[in-house]
């Protein structure tokens, strides 16, 4: 008998039938024997229902008022569970975050788990009564509720199963696993059996939304085994593990990832002089936006060229900034880019393996595609192309990396 702690998304929730669905999910691993905790999102679109509706009143209200708004979504569907459950025979209560006790620090709309009372759900369990939680939500130090961000019930999963000490956390969702690549590019990626916790932070920082980024970041921190599987189709699902046991056949590269949302500034023209970097990035970092990728040459003249590339949504902020910077290093101009992307390969293999950068650059020049910008670290390596080429890059690196359905 395990004890599971499993997570049902926005989609799995979407309707009344859904809900009755989950219901027999969880009676059928009850009827197994084991004990469930169940954790739930809320109704799909209802978080961006209810955050509309607020900001439609006060655009710049408190955050904790929206917070008091946005966790209501996941409290309907807590209640609507546990009557579905007890329909179904099995005895359930519902808890929303605070009255389980899931404490989080004071930064509402983006809070952070600091300590769960596991009392009232593990007396639950030896009662037979099956806990189901509200996800995304919590209590702040004066009582207040707070959220996790969005997508944070698969946080408030992960949390539970470590605090619980859970033999897995199973995180169901509309997707029947992690895949190579984005199906919708490339069809034919394939569903992983197992990845690393450390690549699914990669994909899922790349742009790969199957899981929010900080509930496997606290999942790889605790070591909780994590699982994503569909609520809709029966099968194995992925499984995130610490284990990095590679043996001859696993392949090298686990994953491509892609971003279309960067955009790239290059600082024409400045003068090749120590504080050149600090002067541009400076001022771009005390505006509050985040750099990713960084490129600096220098020309026959002497004279460099610095680019850099930030997130869409800064990029304008980020283009006034740097005009502002280059008339006062007298560079010649900013000159800027928005229809680009990020591809990156992932996998834990090139840690041991040489070459895997080269036989990228290879795939890509074979197909005529250009690489604007490279950067790598120990288990990635990112290039930004021109967009018009992103999903011939993925399907070329996809299959020039073996990763298609059937190969392995
Ligand atoms: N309902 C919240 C959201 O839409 C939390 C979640 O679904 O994970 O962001
Ligand atoms: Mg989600």
């Amino acid at each position: 008998m395990a004890l599971i702690v499993q997570k049902y998304g926005g989609t799995s929730m979407g309707s009344v039938e859904r809900i009755e669905h989950v219901a027999s999910k969880v009676a059928k691993f009850r009827a197994e024997g084991h004990q469930v905790v169940v954790v739930v999102s809320a109704m799909s679109g209802e978080t961006d229902r209810l955050l509309k509706m607020a900001k439609s009143i006060n655009p710049r209200g408190s955050s904790r008022e929206f917070d008091q708004i946005a966790a209501t979504g996941e409290q309907v569907t807590i209640g609507l569970l546990a009557l579905a459950l007890e329909k179904a025979g099995v005895k359930a209560r519902s808890y929303t975050g605070p009255q389980v006790a899931i404490r989080t620090d004071t930064s509402h709309m983006k809070a952070r788990i600091q300590s769960i009372d596991t009392e009232r759900l593990r007396a639950d369990c030896e009662a037979g009564i099956t806990p189901v939680v509200a996800g995304f939500q919590g209590v702040s130090p004066d009582g207040s509720t707070a959220t996790l961000g969005r997508g944070g019930s698969d946080t408030t999963g992960v949390a539970l199963a470590a605090a619980l000490k859970a033999d897995e956390c199973q995180i169901y969702t509309d997707v029947d696993g992690v895949y190579t690549t984005d199906p919708r590019v490339e069809p034919k990626a394939r569903r992983l059996d197992k990845i690393t916790f450390e690549e699914m932070l990669e994909l899922a920082s790349l742009g790969s939304k199957v899981l929010q980024i900080r509930s496997v970041e606290f999942a790889g921190k605790y070591k909780v085994p994590l699982r994503v599987l569909s609520t809709f189709v029966d099968g194995p699902g992925t499984l995130i593990t610490l284990d990095e046991e590679s043996s001859v056949e696993d392949p090298l590269i686990s994953g491509i990832a892609f971003n279309r949302d960067e955009a790239q500034l290059t600082v024409a023209g400045v003068p090749d002089r120590p504080g050149i970097a600090a002067a541009i990035l400076g001022p771009i970092g005390d505006a509050n936006i985040e750099i990713d990728m960084i490129v600096q040459n220098v020309g026959a003249d002497g004279s460099t060229d610095f680019t850099f590339t930030v997130n869409r949504v800064d990029y304008d902020r980020a283009v006034e900034v740097a005009r502002h910077t280059a008339q006062e290093l007298g560079a010649k101009g900013v000159r800027t880019a928005t229809d680009i992307v990020k591809v990156s390969l992932v996998g834990v293999g090139m840690r041991s393996h040489a070459g895997i950068a080269s036989q990228m650059f290879k795939a890509l020049a074979a197909e005529g595609i250009n690489i604007q910008m490279i950067s790598t670290s120990e288990i990635k390596i990112s290039v930004v192309i021109s967009e018009k080429y992103l999903e011939l890059a993925v399907r070329t690196l996809h299959k020039s990396f073996g990763l298609e359905a059937g190969t392995t």
